[in-house]
C-alpha cells in the first residue's frame, strides 16, 4: 500500500485564541489538526477553537462513519471548540472521542463537564449525533488501515501525544510538551549508555525515557510539535510544560525527523515573529548539517505527504 496523508491545520495557536492585527497570517484559532488518508479515512486531533471551522466544513462534506476525534488533554485550548462543533448536534452523525482519563476522572466526564451549567448553557446531552467515548492511555488504535499510537508526554496533568502511521507514512502530533524537562539538556542530546559505561540512577532513567520518546517520534515524516517559546523566554517558563523552538529543533534532529512543523504558537507571537522563529530554527538545523525541513503551522493550510 502506497498511501498519502493530507494534513490540514484548522487551529495552530496555544493557550488562547487571538484575532489581533499582525497575527492573522499564521492564524488565531487554538489546536485542531485533521489528517485525511487517500482511502477516505479522516482523523481529527484536538478540539480547540479551530474545530468549529472544521465542523462547518464537515456540514458541507458530510461525516465519515464514525469520525474519530483524538484529544491530547483537556486544557481549554484543546477542547474549547467542542461546544461549537456543529456535526455533534446533527442526528445520524457518529463521532468517537479518544482521550485519557485525568486521575480518577474518566475521560467522558472530562469532556462532559466543560459543557455543564454554569460554564455553558447547552449540555452534552443535546449532542444529537451518536457519540462514543474511548478512554485510552499508551496504546494503539487501528482505524481503516491507519494506526494511531499514543504516549504520555511532559505537560501538567495527563497529556498524550499521537503517532499516525499509514503505509510508509508517519506523522507525529505533540502540541504540548517539554521533553526531558527534568534532565540537563547536554546530557539528553549526548550519547551515553554504550556497553561498559558506568551509569548513575539518573542516567539509567534518562536512557529509558530517551528510548521511549525517541522511539515514538523517531524517523517520522512529519513532527508537529510545541514550540511556544523563544530561547530568550524559556528560562522564565521552564517547567510549564512547553518547549522553546530551540529545544524542539534539537529534539527533532535527535529523532531523525524529516520535516518539523512548529506548533502551538504563543498568543503574543506576531506573524513576523513566527517567521523569525522559523529562520532561526532553520539556522540551528543548518549549523548541524541537517537537511530537515522546518516550517510553522499556518491555519487553513494543508500539506500532503
Ligand atoms: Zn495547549
Amino acid at each position: 500500500m502506497g498511501g498519502q496523508l493530507e494534513i490540514t491545520y484548522w487551529g495552530v495557536r496555544g493557550s488562547l485564541p487571538v484575532s489581533d492585527p499582525g497575527k492573522i497570517r499564521y492564524g488565531g484559532s487554538t489546536s485542531c489538526v485533521e489528517i485525511k488518508a487517500d482511502n477516505g479515512t479522516r482523523l481529527v486531533f484536538d478540539g480547540g477553537s479551530g474545530i468549529s471551522s472544521l465542523g462547518n466544513a464537515c456540514m458541507q462534506s458530510g461525516l465519515p462513519e464514525p469520525l474519530p476525534v483524538f484529544i491530547t488533554h483537556p486544557h481549554w485550548d484543546h477542547i474549547q471548540g467542542l461546544p461549537f462543533f456543529a456535526p455533534a448536534f446533527i442526528p445520524g452523525n457518529a463521532i468517537t472521542f479518544y482521550g485519557c482519563n485525568q486521575g480518577e476522572m474518566p475521560f467522558e466526564n472530562v469532556l462532559r463537564q466543560q459543557m455543564q451549567s454554569p460554564y455553558f448553557p447547552v449540555d452534552l446531552e443535546n449532542w444529537a449525533a451518536d457519540i462514543a467515548f474511548e478512554a485510552v492511555s499508551e496504546t494503539e488504535v487501528n482505524i481503516n488501515g491507519l494506526t494511531v499510537r499514543s504516549t504520555y508526554v511532559e505537560h501538567p496533568g495527563m497529556t498524550l501525544g499521537f503517532r499516525i502511521e499509514y503505509g510508509e507514512k508517519s506523522v507525529v502530533y505533540i502540541p504540548d510538551n517539554e521533553p526531558f524537562a527534568k534532565f540537563p539538556l547536554e546530557k539528553v542530546f549526548s550519547e551515553q549508555g554504550a556497553p561498559g559505561d558506568e551509569l548513575d540512577m539518573e542516567s539509567v532513567f534518562l536512557l529509558d525515557q530517551k528510548e521511549k520518546f525517541f522511539g515514538f517520534i523517531g524517523d517520522a515524516d512529519v513532527l508537529i510539535h510545541d514550540a511556544q517559546y523563544t530561547p530568550e523566554e524559556y528560562p522564565a517558563k521552564t517547567g510549564w510544560g512547553h518547549s522553546s523552538f530551540e529545544l524542539t529543533v534539537q529534539t527533532a534532529l535527535y529523532g531523525n525527523v524529516r520535516q518539523l512543523v512548529l506548533f502551538h504558537h504563543d498568543p503574543i507571537r506576531t506573524d513576523d515573529e513566527i517567521d523569525d522563529m522559523v529562520d532561526r530554527s532553520r539556522h540551528i538545523a543548518a549549523e548541524q548539517g541537517s537537511s530537515m525541513q522546518i516550517s510553522a503551522a499556518r491555519q487553513n493550510t494543508s500539506t500532503t505527504i
